[in-house]
């Protein structure tokens, strides 16, 4: 016993295999937990800096699964390695723009910044479903926008482009999420039909702290501004960050000094009155 007792501390310590575990067992929980509605969207309001309204939010996958919530940070990358992400993103699109519709027809017009995985824009169909679901769904195309990151941009280069004209076409509005965490650049960028972009969290997150994090926070705000793209800031937890992105010119901003993301009911509370 002694022996399979040292194999046992053998296998757990082994963290690739560990790791393996987990994937899969990840790959095959989210597959039924598309079918057992285990999945819910949940909504994080954005904030106009200048003007303090809120008008739009994001959405944000939840998992509970049997009451252990496992994060989007950890599954999505997995479904989107598996191919699981297609389906996954369908029911996301389906579900967001379900409660668009819903909020559009109790007069309340809050819009929804919905996540696009890299794998997800590159289908050949990816504009034909955003159309059909503006359709079906009868939605003004502004209240909705769509987070998309700078790989799905940059790795596709010109066939990129065309997939942004369209969608532009269409009326909805586009972001570039994680700025700063890839390889692109703004002056790259601004030569694509993109409204906004996104600040990522980990600039924000020590800028009231680390004089470099705030210099590259300012950059990218002035060169945004220069370039005709508005700025929002994710990850403001303090004041303080909120008062240095508001004296930078950041347009929006989101975080848990804002709001943490939460149920439809309870967000659509902030937006009344
Ligand atoms: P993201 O798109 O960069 O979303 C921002 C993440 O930061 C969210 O984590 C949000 O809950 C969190 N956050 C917001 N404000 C604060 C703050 O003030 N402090 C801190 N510490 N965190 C904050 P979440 O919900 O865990 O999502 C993680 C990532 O999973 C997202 O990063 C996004 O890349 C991905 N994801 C989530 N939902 C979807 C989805 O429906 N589709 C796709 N393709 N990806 C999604
Ligand atoms: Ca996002
Ligand atoms: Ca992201
Ligand atoms: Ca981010």
């Amino acid at each position: 016993s002694a022996i399979s007792a040292s194999k046992q501390v053998h296998y757990f310590s082994n963290d690739d295999g560990d790791r393996h575990q987990r994937r899969l067992m990840i790959t095959q929980r989210l597959e039924k937990a598309i079918d057992d509605g285990a999945l819910t969207l949940y909504f994080q309001p954005k904030q106009h800096l200048a003007e303090g309204q809120v008008k739009s939010c994001e959405s944000l996958l939840r998992w509970f699964d049997d009451g252990t919530f496992i994060s989007p940070a950890e599954f999505i990358p997995i479904a989107e390695r598996s191919g699981l992400i297609l389906p996954l993103g369908e029911w996301v699109l389906d579900q967001a723009f379900d409660q668009v519709r819903r909020w559009h027809q109790q007069g309340k017009g809050i819009q929804i910044a919905i996540n696009i995985s890299p794998r997800q824009f590159m289908q050949p169909d990816f504009v034909q479903g955003i159309a059909r679901r503006l359709d079906s769904y009868g939605v003004p195309p502004s209240l909705i926008e769509l987070e998309l990151t700078e790989t799905s941009v940059m790795e596709t280069g010109a066939a990129a482009r065309q997939v942004l004209v369209a969608l532009r076409e269409l009326g909805v509005s586009l972001s570039i999420d994680d700025f700063g965490t890839g390889y692109s650049s703004l002056a790259y960028l601004s030569g694509f039909p993109v409204d906004k972009i996104k600040i990522d969290r980990s600039f924000v997150q020590y800028m009231d702290e680390q004089p470099e994090q705030q210099a590259i926070v300012l950059t990218i705000c002035q060169l945004a501004k220069n370039l005709g793209l508005s700025v929002i800031a994710e990850g403001v937890e303090t004041e303080a960050q909120r008062e240095l992105l508001a004296s930078f010119g950041c347009d929006y901003i989101q975080g848990y000094w804002l709001a943490k993301p939460m149920p439809a009911n309870e967000v659509e509370q902030l937006f009344v009155g």
